[in-house]
């Protein structure tokens, strides 16, 4: 009976709301899923040469490590990000955050298993934590988004998701406005350990967007202060030349 009613829900839903491309937004068809045929193509996917330390792509000529990861200090060991920041993930990441888009989650998930689980796999992280929201923006937002795929991911991966050890104490400025140092000075009490010594080994932070790598490190110092050894990241999206 519930089934029954689970399927005609979903079936009037879709009637309301047909599901959409989660890039184009364009309706999906019957054989579908998350995206059209069309945006599946040319999917940004961050292909090697790539570098060693954050996982974004560099060019053949480079060392091992991009050009940040030389400059400055990474903490963490190493990241997966499954795919080059383009215009049609901005604008899809953009509606998962800002404009209820939820369900995105979903397919980020999605993608990071599909071009990542088997790293992920490899690793086997004992747990799966999201980057956290202040509390005010959770309010304002209604989900963090980190959460929401670090949870979906977990599912697929069999992964536990820890979303409460590492807390967001301080609401941040927007980082987009900040040069190198002020980001990092922005971000640097900004998280906290809930516990003085955490029950980790290893674990896998998630983001939605790594850009500067200055929030994954702010965290990977607070988590190795409590006794973490070696921490990860993975993230939909990593952004080009930053
Ligand atoms: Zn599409
Ligand atoms: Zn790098």
């Amino acid at each position: 009976m519930i089934h029954m009613v689970k399927a005609v829900t979903e079936k009037v839903l879709n009637m309301i709301y047909p599901p959409a491309c989660a890039l184009c937004g364009d309706l999906l068809g019957k054989a579908e899923r998350y995206i059209c045929a069309a945006c599946e193509v040319p999917l940004p996917r961050v292909t090697e040469p790539a570098c060693f330390k954050c996982g974004k792509e560099i060019s053949d000529n480079e060392a091992e490590i991009c050009e940040d990861c030389s400059r400055y200090t990474r903490s963490y060991v190493r990241g997966f990000p499954a795919m080059n920041y383009d215009e049609a993930f901005k604008e899809s990441i953009a509606a998962f955050k800002y404009h209820g888009k939820r369900d995105y989650g979903k397919y980020f998930a999605y993608e990071i298993a599909r071009s990542r689980g088997r790293d992920i796999a490899e690793i086997n992280p004992e747990a799966l934590i999201p980057i956290p929201l202040h509390k005010k923006k959770l309010q304002k937002r209604g989900y963090n988004q980190a959460e929401v795929i670090a949870r979906e991911l977990g599912r697929r991966l069999d992964i536990p998701v820890d979303d409460k050890i590492l807390i967001r104490t301080v609401n941040t400025l927007p980082q987009k406005r900040l040069n190198g140092t002020e980001r990092q000075n922005n971000l640097k009490k900004a998280f906290h350990s809930k516990e003085k010594r955490v029950k980790y080994n290893k674990i896998m932070l998630v983001d939605d967007i790594y850009t500067t790598g200055t929030t994954v490190e702010a965290c990977t110092k607070v988590l190795h202060d409590a006794g973490v050894k070696d921490i990860y990241y993975t993230s939909i999206c990593i952004g080009r030349g930053c």
